[in-house]
């Protein structure tokens, strides 16, 4: 940490002046939207476990006063907004190598009229999916593949998030909200039966997103990809009424063997991500960060070397249909007969597949970045506090929260709430004290969980069209080794582990858990 002069930090703590509270506490009230009433649903759902609704709504409103009359306000002082806030995500700010390909290049391009495989979405799983087809696909020419995305490659969440990859969502967690479904679609079972079952589903998912992690990591070193990959682990502050959670999950990880997930004191959290706190934080050891659309982009470039691959954006897939032996991708450029089809569109597939309404949910989460921040923020970690996150990504500092259901048509859309963010501002100064900050960037972007917050991932139709989806704000954790295994099973490869047992992710699990094939119980694991 440095010891030099610190021109961001701001050495007493400012305190705002009554006309200053009055001020940003009426602008706070005028500027509410809907989705600020959307996202104060969720947030009084979720902060006050165990309290009733009543209490919770009480709970609620004292918790936002003191914000908008106190926190805000103060962080405020030494916070700033631009005059105009940009919409772009600062990921994609300084331009897209691949923007409007091919048709910039070449605007007499055509889309094929016959392929063997079609990926829908060129985001983190239709980028993995077109380079583990590149390099598994390689002996035969007839396997053609087309990636399609109806914006730029790395425009949806892909290009919109933290920058973090994640190691899945720790075990304990998993088996929580799987845990909390398995009696809609299991109620036959006993409730040790499930606990069992949900913790099989949660080693299941966690031993896929540990290989998923070092597969990346792998990746980026074999082929050079430039993406500003670093591997510093992710802190997570627990406040104190989460201290036995968190025991309780490190113990879980203890339990299973999947160790990713630990717990560190107070002085250690601050060391690694300069928060300071007053209880111990959950710590992935083996989360990394990078520039995420670099990522997609280096994954693409690097596949669309082979003659194998196209990819054309600002094309939209209206609708896929089974005519016979092909499937017909209907788009907004023509018609593609492909045998295989791949949805890699996340929070957006329930506007092309309307099966999936009420079982993909299109999730908005938001971030801003700015210049300043606090000078004891190292760069490239992951930082979290029990509502927001914050990182420092090169000169610039990030903030983001929020996980608030929006209706199958906003998937995409740019809405961040102005309240959300100045919230993170007080947020950001409660664990890192006063800086000076200056935001010029606000964006959102929509993730997908699925009922049980748990991936899906296979045969969607019972024939050739698979899905990866649901990734539960955790697209890092799952879509690279997701891809893998799906490219590998599309090619009948068996000469690697299938870390996506159908019994676990196959979407029946969510269409019709009656008739899914759910995994045997085993009695050998831990707890
Ligand atoms: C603010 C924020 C912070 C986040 N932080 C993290 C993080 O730190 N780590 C992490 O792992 N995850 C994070 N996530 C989640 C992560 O970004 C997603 O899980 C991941 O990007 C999903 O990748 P994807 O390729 O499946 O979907 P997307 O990136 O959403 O890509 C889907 C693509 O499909 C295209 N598409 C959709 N429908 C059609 C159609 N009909 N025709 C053609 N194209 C179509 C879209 O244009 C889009 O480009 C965050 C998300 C947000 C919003």
């Amino acid at each position: 940490m440095s010891s030099g002069p610190i021109p961001n930090q701001v050495s007493k703590p400012t305190v705002a002046s009554f006309g200053m509270r009055l001020r940003v506490f009426l602008r706070l009230l005028c500027g509410l939207r809907k989705h600020d009433f959307r996202a104060a649903a969720t947030w009084i759902n979720t902060m006050y476990p165990g309290v009733s609704p009543v209490g919770r709504l009480i709970k609620f409103l004292r918790w936002s006063l003191w914000q908008m009359w106190c926190e805000i306000p103060d962080a405020l002082c030494t916070a700033k907004f631009a005059p105009i806030v940009s919409r772009t995500p600062i990921w994609l700010a300084a331009g897209n190598p691949l923007e409007n390909h091919p048709w910039g290049s070449r605007p007499d391009a055509a889309l094929p009229k016959r392929v063997h495989i079609v990926v829908i979405g060129a985001g983190f799983t239709g980028g993995a999916l077109a380079y583990h087809w590149s390099r598994r696909a390689a002996s035969n020419p007839d396997l053609t593949m087309t990636v399609l995305d109806m914006g730029e490659a790395a425009s949806g969440s892909s290009g919109r998030n933290e920058g973090l990859v994640v190691m899945g969502r720790y075990c304990h967690m998993v088996e929580q909200t799987v845990l909390r479904h398995l009696p809609a679609v299991r109620p036959n079972l006993s409730e040790p039966d499930r606990q069992q079952l949900a913790r099989q589903f949660a080693v299941a998912y966690c031993k896929a997103a540990y290989r998923n992690g070092d597969l990346i990591e792998e990746a980026i070193r074999r082929e050079g990809f430039d993406c500003d990959y670093a591997r510093h682990g992710w802190v997570q502050a627990r406040d104190a009424d989460q201290q036995a959670a968190l025991a309780e999950s490190v113990r879980t990880a203890l339990d299973t063997g999947l160790t990713d997930w630990t717990s560190i004191p107070p002085d250690e959290v601050k060391l690694r991500s300069g928060m300071a706190v007053t209880h111990n934080a959950g710590y992935s050891i083996a989360a990394a960060s990078f520039h995420p659309a670099k990522w997609v982009w280096s994954l693409l470039n690097s596949s669309l070397r082979s003659e194998k691959i196209e990819f054309y954006s600002r094309t939209k897939v209206l609708k896929v249909e089974l005519v016979g032996e092909d499937y017909h991708v209907h788009t907004t450029r023509g018609l593609i007969k492909a045998h295989t089809v791949v949805n890699a569109t996340e929070s957006y597939t329930p506007l092309l597949h309307r099966q999936f309404h009420d079982r993909i949910l299109p999730t908005q989460t938001q971030a801003a970045s700015g210049d300043g921040g606090p000078a004891a923020m190292p760069p490239h970690i992951g930082i979290s506090g029990t509502r927001g996150f914050f990182g420092k990504h090169g000169d610039k500092v990030m903030v983001g929260s929020d996980a608030t259901r929006v209706p199958d048509h906003e998937a995409g859309r740019i809405q961040p709430s102005r309240f959300i963010t100045k919230f993170l501002l007080g947020e950001m100064r409660r664990y890192f004290g006063d800086s000076r900050y200056h935001i010029t960037h606000e964006w959102s972007g929509t993730v997908s969980y699925t009922p049980d917050e748990y991936p899906i991932v296979g045969v969607m139709d019972g024939h050739r069209q698979y899905i990866i989806a649901g990734m539960a704000g955790s697209g890092t954790g799952v879509a690279f080794n997701a891809a893998r295994c799906v490219v590998n099973r599309i090619l009948e490869l068996i000469d690697e582990p299938d870390d996506y047992p159908p019994e676990y992710f196959a979407p029946t699990r969510l269409l019709d858990p009656e008739h899914h094939t759910w995994p045997k119980l085993e009695r050998s694991l831990g707890g």
